[in-house]
C-alpha cells in the first residue's frame, strides 16, 4: 500500500496576513532558513514528496533559490494559490483564472515546471475552483479536510487572533471548514471538473472519528505530552491500516521551526516546542509511516488511483455518485 506526504509551504507573511498583523505587506520570508532544513530531513530518508507553493513567493527574487532547490532535490511542486487567501471560495471566476495564471507562470518561471496539483489555502474550495482546475488540465486536487472539528479550530484561531478585523472575520467564516465536512470520505475519488475527471485526495484524518492527524496537530499535542502525540499517531496509522485507508500526511514549515526561529509567529500553537523536539517527533511520525507504506508524491498517489479505477467504468460511475 502507498501513502503520500505533502507540505504546504506557507510563508511567514501569509500567517501574519491571516492573523491581521502589520508588516506582512513586505512579504517577510523564512524560506531560506526552513527549506534546507526540510530537504535535509527528507534526504536522510530518501523520500520524495509534494510541496504546495504560494505563487507570490515564487514571484519574489529573494525566494528563487530555496524554491528552485526543492525541484533540484527531486520533489514535486504544486499550486497553493497566488495570494494565499483562505476566502478563495468567494472569488469570482475571473479572479480565480487570474489567480491560477499568475501562480502557474511564477512557478514555471522559477522551476520550469507547470503544476498539475492544487490545494486551496485554508482548505478553501468551490465548484468554480473545480471548473478552473478541469479547464487548466490539472490532474488532482487536495483541498478537502474531512473533519468535524473545523468550527472548533476556527473559534480557537479567532480567540488567539484579536487583531483580525470584522471584515476579515466575515471572509474567514469558513476557515478550516464546516461540521458537515466530517461526513466526507477519507479515500481518493473522482470529481467532475468542467467535464473532465480529476482525482480528489483528501488530507487524511483519524478514520471514523475524523480528528486531525496532520503534523502540526501532533506538535500541538506534544506541547502537552510528547508521549500522547506519539501514541495518537501510532493509533492513527493502525486505524488507517485496519480501514484500508492509504494515508496522506500533511506537513507545514512551522513543524520545522520554533518561536526562537521566528519570533513574529510565537502566538501559533506548538511554537513553544523546541525545533529539535519537533524534528524528533516528525522523524518518528515519518519513519512509522515509511515502515508501513511506500511513500510517494501526491501526483503519484493520484496516478495510482486513476490507474486502478480508470479501466472500470462501472466502478468509476459509483465513485462519482
Ligand atoms: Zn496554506
Amino acid at each position: 500500500m502507498i501513502a503520500s506526504i505533502s507540505l504546504d509551504l506557507d510563508n511567514q507573511w501569509s500567517y501574519m496576513k491571516t492573523h491581521g498583523d502589520a508588516g506582512w505587506e513586505t512579504f517577510p520570508s523564512y524560506l531560506d532558513l526552513v527549506v534546507p532544513r526540510i530537504l535535509r530531513s527528507l534526504k536522510e530518508r530518501d523520500l520524495k514528496i509534494t510541496f504546495f507553493v504560494v505563487g507570490q513567493d515564487a514571484a519574489l527574487e529573494k525566494n528563487r533559490d530555496p524554491i528552485a532547490s526543492i525541484v533540484e532535490a527531486g520533489h514535486e511542486i504544486a499550486n497553493h494559490s497566488f495570494n494565499h487567501e483562505p476566502w478563495l471560495h468567494l472569488y469570482s471566476r475571473a479572479e480565480l483564472i487570474e489567480e491560477f495564471e499568475k501562480t502557474e507562470s511564477a512557478l514555471e518561471g522559477v522551476t520550469g515546471i507547470r503544476p498539475v496539483g492544487f490545494r486551496g489555502p485554508g482548505f478553501s474550495l468551490s465548484p468554480a475552483v473545480f471548473d478552473v482546475l478541469g479547464e487548466r488540465g490539472y490532474e488532482y486536487d487536495c483541498s478537502t479536510l474531512p473533519t468535524y472539528v473545523g468550527p472548533l479550530a476556527r473559534a480557537f484561531f479567532f480567540l488567539r487572533s484579536p487583531d483580525v478585523s470584522e471584515e476579515e472575520r466575515a471572509k474567514l467564516k469558513k476557515l478550516f471548514g464546516k461540521f458537515s465536512d466530517g461526513f466526507q470520505t477519507l479515500k481518493p475519488h473522482f470529481v467532475d471538473a468542467a467535464g473532465r475527471s480529476i482525482v480528489e485526495i483528501p488530507v487524511t484524518t483519524f478514520p471514523c472519528v475524523k480528528m486531525p492527524i496532520h503534523a502540526s496537530y501532533l506538535m500541538y499535542l506534544a506541547s502537552y505530552s510528547p508521549f500522547l502525540a506519539r501514541s495518537y499517531w501510532r493509533s492513527a496509522v493502525t486505524a488507517c491500516r485496519v480501514t484500508g485507508v492509504e494515508p496522506s500526511l500533511l506537513l507545514h514549515p512551522l513543524d520545522f521551526l520554533s518561536g526562537t526561529d521566528v519570533a513574529e509567529l510565537k502566538f501559533f500553537p506548538g511554537m513553544n516546542v523546541a525545533t529539535e523536539k519537533k524534528i524528533e517527533l516528525l522523524s518518528f511520525a515519518i519513519d512509522l509511516l515509511d515502515g508501513n507504506y511506500k511513500i510517494v508524491t501526491m501526483r503519484e498517489h493520484a496516478r495510482q488511483f486513476r490507474d486502478e479505477h480508470q479501466l472500470d467504468p462501472e466502478k468509476m460511475r459509483l465513485e462519482r455518485a
